[in-house]
């Protein structure tokens, strides 16, 4: 097939790497410039998407992916599809689809989980919005930068599940690391908060499989230095989706709001930005109750 793809960073190019190597001819276009093995390099965004029978774009945000669509939904051939990978917020993806789809394209909002290194592996999950004809363009290519694909319903759901599942990871992980700080100040073992918890009704993918404990658990940021991984300011990104989100569908979430409330105040008072969202717990040890 022949591809275009648009934002080659950190998740973007491994990306476009994975669906060369699987023998695609992919053509690629970054603003700073970006050359990726396997690529080939265009030097504008209407370049990269000339003849394309599918462009994928992995941009920071939704302004940025609204900027990069005017210019190249009215460029690309009928019947192609546009998949966007990038998290933005829910009101852009259904934009971007609905200028897509009145330009006779196929459309498919498709953020992922699994991070840098779920991108280099091509392990990476997609979840997708978008109509069943545009879900079944894409998912060949999902199958090549990932292990698993879910079709969570019309434009904009794979944004929606995406927001939700990290408002639940960023309040789990608050909730994990206050947990452990108040374990060490009850003189509680590390390893004995992990076994009792890791297998009882605290359990969750914080504890279980990025303990932000260091020396506790299996292998995670904690265990060095608190390198993302994840980084703290890509959770705080994540979360502000969340709360416009639910400002916008007149949703209440109290936890969401909290959560994002102290990843501000870590990214952007204390010391986070840099550090592996789970460095909550060092900033918890670090104060009191008041
Ligand atoms: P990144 O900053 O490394 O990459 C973004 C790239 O887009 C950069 O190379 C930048 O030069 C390029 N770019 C910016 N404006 C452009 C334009 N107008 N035209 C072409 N290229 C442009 O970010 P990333 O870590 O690759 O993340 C990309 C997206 O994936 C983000 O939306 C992020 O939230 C999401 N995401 C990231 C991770 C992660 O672990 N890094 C995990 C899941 C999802």
């Amino acid at each position: 097939m022949k591809i275009g793809f648009i934002g080659l960073g950190n998740m973007g190019a491994p990306m476009a790497a994975n669906l060369a190597k699987a023998g695609h001819d992919v053509t690629g276009f970054d603003t700073a410039g970006v050359s990726v093995e396997g690529v080939t390099k265009a030097e504008t965004a209407i370049d990269a998407v000339r003849g394309a029978e599918a462009v994928i774009t992995m941009l920071p945000n939704g302004d940025i992916l609204r900027a990069v669509a005017d210019q190249i939904i009215p460029r690309m051939e009928k019947g192609a599809v546009f998949i966007d990978c990038s998290t933005v917020d829910v009101d852009s993806a259904r934009d971007v689809a609905d200028q897509a789809e009145q330009a006779g394209l196929l459309a498919v909002d498709a953020p992922v989980s699994g991070g840098i290194g779920g991108a280099a592996a091509g392990t990476l999950t997609f979840m997708a919005g978008g109509s069943d004809a545009a879900f079944a363009k894409a998912a060949p290519l999902f199958g090549i930068m990932g292990q698993k694909a879910v079709h969570c319903g019309a434009a904009g759901a794979g944004q929606a599940a995406k927001i939700c599942n990290n408002m639940i990871l960023g309040v789990t992980m608050i909730a994990t690391c206050e947990a452990f700080a108040l374990a060490d100040k009850l003189g509680l073992d590390r390893q004995k908060m992990f076994d009792v918890v890791s297998t009882s009704s605290g359990y969750s993918w914080s504890m279980n499989a990025y303990c932000p404990a260091p020396g506790v658990g299996p292998q995670s940021p904690a265990d060095n230095g608190y390198k993302p991984g994840f980084a703290a300011e890509l959770m705080l990104k994540d979360l502000r989706l969340s709360q416009q989100a639910a400002e916008s569908a007149d949703a209440d979430t109290p936890m969401g709001q909290i959560a994002t409330a102290l990843y501000e105040q870590f990214v952007e008072a204390e010391d986070g930005k840099g550090m592996d969202f789970s460095a909550m717990l060092p900033r918890f040890e670090k104060r009191g109750s008041s």
